[in-house]
């Protein structure tokens, strides 16, 4: 059993990506295209804002977002303190100081109390300038954007939705990557949706923010392409990416998110009465970038995920680590303890999930979890 099968979306993609593959390589472009301006007006149209800019991966579409507002020294960016590294990586680049904030045990998710509460602490403390939160789309699922909205008003901070997992979601039928002020994704191959390669997008409603990304993303170009206004990056996302993006983007809307609901829903009714199953709030939906459960405690994890691999089926800890432990922000000043960070660090477990599982995988994994505990 594969955790994410893309062998199995390409079996079924097959013929149209290949067409699309030699289609890029006898047109001899492969920087920008046809392709690459169809798909940032399909992903604008579809997620409900004016502007998307592609670039090279979700990194960048952070970094890009940050730079655009000038993040920097002296700036305090809250970011959720169980997510991927790349998430507060990209503000310790810019030279701001990454916050740890804590997470919602239910929905994996940025706590809005915790967040008031770090920025409360940051402004008493009166040395960093609460600038920017960053909320997650952990796992697929929408952050908590109505009430993260209310309390970065308040703070005047600038929203910046990392939904490099979330693509796909909503919240009452509004789409994820609209939420932010900014919002950015990736298209890693194991993302809801993936290339084949490394890819990235930042999505606003805002013209002179998209302005600024679509220069900052060709080593800050003006008017000409050999006028430079600002110092900027090489983040293209390649022709050929975008060609793939536009068959799976078809394939994803059209059918994908659909299954892979239908593969969670099937996942919980079997293991609702087993383990903590994945929670979705009330008129919010997910994309599903991760099946994760919890477990009671520590050596229960560890022990299920040693018989399950026994067995041939694969699963993963997202996350290990918190961040405010990560050996790489040791020097960053703490804001607060991260208790539920913790304690999910040590109990959760991704199970496989994809578009294209069988039920019967499904069942297959389940009672190997059954069996086990
Ligand atoms: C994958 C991921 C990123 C980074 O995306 P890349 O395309 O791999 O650079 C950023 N944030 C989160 C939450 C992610 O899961």
């Amino acid at each position: 059993m594969e955790f994410r099968d893309l062998k199995r979306q390409y079996s079924v993609l097959k013929n149209d990506i290949n067409d699309a593959l030699s289609s890029v390589a006898a047109s001899g472009i492969f920087i920008g295209g046809d392709n690459v301006l169809q798909l940032e007006r399909q992903l604008a149209e579809y997620v409900g804002v004016r502007h998307c800019i592609t670039c090279a991966n979700g990194t960048d579409a952070l970094t890009i977002a940050l730079k655009i507002w000038n993040v920097g020294p002296g700036d305090a960016v809250f970011v959720p303190d169980f997510t991927f590294f790349a998430t507060a990586e990209t503000v310790a680049a810019e030279g701001a100081t990454p916050v740890f904030v804590d997470v919602d045990p239910i929905t994996f998710n940025l706590s809005p109390q915790d967040l008031e509460r770090k920025i409360t602490s940051v402004l008493a403390d009166g040395v960093l300038h609460p600038s920017v939160v960053i909320p997650v789309d952990l796992f697929g699922l929408p952050a908590d954007f109505p009430a993260i909205k209310t309390i970065a008003q308040k703070y005047n901070l600038h929203i910046l939705e990392d939904g490099a997992q979330g693509f796909g979601g909503s919240i009452n039928g509004k789409m994820a990557c609209s939420f932010g002020d900014i919002a950015t994704t990736s298209f890693f191959p194991a993302k809801p949706l993936g290339c084949y390669g490394d890819g990235g997008a930042i999505f606003t409603d805002n013209d002179k923010w998209a302005d600024i990304a679509a220069s900052l993303k060709v080593h800050g170009r003006g008017a000409g392409k050999y006028d430079n206004v600002r110092i900027g990056m090489n983040s293209r996302l390649d022709a050929i990416q975008a060609a793939i993006l536009l068959i799976k983007f078809r394939a994803f809307y059209g059918n994908e998110l659909q299954a892979v609901n239908a593969a969670a829903v099937k996942y919980t009714e079997l293991l609702q009465n087993v383990v903590i199953t994945p929670f979705v709030p009330q008129s919010f939906n997910s994309s599903w970038a991760q099946y994760t459960i919890r477990l009671s405690d520590n050596s229960t994890r560890d022990r299920l995920q040693n018989k399950l691999k026994e067995k041939g089926i694969p699963s993963v800890v997202y996350y290990p680590t918190p961040m405010h432990l990560q050996t790489a922000f040791v020097d960053c000043p703490s804001f607060g303890s991260c208790p539920m960070t913790e304690m999910l660090c040590n109990t959760v477990l991704s199970l496989p999930i994809h578009p294209y599982i069988t039920t019967e995988e499904i069942l297959t994994v389940s009672s190997e979890i059954k069996h086990t505990l």
